[in-house]
């Protein structure tokens, strides 16, 4: 590979020595590997790919860092024991990221064409990439209510993940939006810490499953608030209050909480990837145990391709998981265009050793 120069452990200390390769090196023709998205599972495909010396090249998208980048506090990201900022855990998975050779543009992805090698990548600055393998991790953005309130109050009481933030709501009371098995669980997860939840649901039989159903109703910390939506969300530098509208009788009422729990469903990023990856039917990318999608040499990483566990951890294995086995197919495609690559590479390899 050009323009790299790592160097692990040779020193014989505890510590590899690495020397930081700089972004601005000249871009290949065909990149080797294309990370798009810049949440916990692009970061760590790009640490994975980078270590593997193949220059991985990162888009950001819009959100730099992703969700994570937007969450109060990080406590059960292991190996922090005192925890974090979410801000703070994005940067140093970008500084590891980079350290290791990643370059990054602060850019869009706005078109795929997935009939490669080498893939295409057009983004919202216009600029056109190639590449011989793509790891897609765009992440999913919570739906929003869009009411008055919800933006400006967002970490400060409105929150869209009851485990990064539920444990500050010891003793509060708290209001969650939603009829779905995501509002019923994250409630019952709520139970934990806040004395009492309100679920504000805007019909009056709720979409969730059987058993969370029975499991919220049977909860005497859990009480059902029906055939309300939540039409503004009020309070000064903090939630305060929400305002509920009946959907039957047309009465506004308000309601006072400390904190707001919108669980109206996710939103896979997946506007570029329609009819060219094959998704499920909630819209998110089918992938097998490897990360491949649909696609040989396309993978996929985090929340774009994962709607059941939606953690910062799980993401980062499933980024480890996609560089790895994107380091292997490009092992393999190299070989394929250089027959015999290998069975000359290997006693070379051998021979060198040997001194
Ligand atoms: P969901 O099933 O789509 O439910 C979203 C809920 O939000 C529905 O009750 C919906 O009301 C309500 N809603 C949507 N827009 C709204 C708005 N603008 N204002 C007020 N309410 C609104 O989403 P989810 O709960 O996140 O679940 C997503 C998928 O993951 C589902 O397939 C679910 O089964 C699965 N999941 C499974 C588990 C589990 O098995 N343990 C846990 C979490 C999620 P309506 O009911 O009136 O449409």
């Amino acid at each position: 590979m050009d323009g790299l120069n790592l160097n692990f452990g040779l020193g014989g200390g505890s510590e590899p020595e690495v020397e930081t390769v700089l972004n601005d090196a000249p871009r290949p023709e065909v990149e080797n590997v294309i990370i798009i998205g810049s949440g916990p599972a692009g970061w760590s495909a790009g640490i994975y790919t980078g270590r593997a010396n193949l220059r991985p090249l990162l888009i950001t998208g819009n959100e730099l860092g992703g969700q994570v980048a937007i969450t109060n506090e990080v406590e059960n990201y292991p190996g922090f024991p005192e925890g974090l900022t979410g801000p703070e855990l994005a940067e140093k998975m970008q500084a590891q990221a980079q350290k290791f050779g990643t370059a990054v543009e602060i850019d869009y992805v706005t078109e795929i064409d997935v009939a490669g090698p080498p893939f295409g990548v057009k983004t919202a600055s216009g600029k056109h990439y190639r590449a011989n393998a793509l790891i897609v991790a765009t992440g999913a953005s919570p739906r929003k209510l869009g009411v008055p309130g919800e933006e400006r109050l967002t970490g400060r009481g409105v929150s869209y993940c009851a485990t990064c933030d539920g444990f500050f709501f010891r003793g509060k009371e708290l209001v969650v939006v939603g009829g779905g098995d995501s509002a019923l669980e994250e409630a019952l997860f709520l139970t934990r810490f806040a004395t009492k939840i309100r679920v504000i649901h805007r019909r009056a039989q709720l979409r969730a499953g059987a058993t969370l159903k029975r499991r919220a109703e049977s909860n005497p910390r859990i009480e059902f608030v029906w055939n309300s939506v939540v039409t503004r969300i009020d309070g000064e530098n903090k939630v305060e209050s929400v305002t509920l509208k009946n959907t039957a009788t047309g009465a506004v009422s308000e309601l006072r909480t400390d904190g707001v729990f919108i669980y109206v469903g996710h939103l896979p990023n997946n506007q570029f990837f329609q009819g060219k990856l094959a998704m499920d039917e909630l819209g998110y990318l089918i992938t097998d145990k490897l990360m491949r999608t649909s696609v040989p040499g396309i993978f996929a990483a985090g929340e774009i391709q994962d709607h059941r566990f939606r953690q910062v951890a799980t993401s980062v294995g499933q980024g480890v998981a996609a560089a790895m086995e994107t380091e292997k197919y490009l092992a393999e495609l190299e070989d394929r265009a250089y027959p015999g690559h290998t069975a000359y590479i290997e006693p070379l390899r051998r021979f060198v050793s040997r001194f």
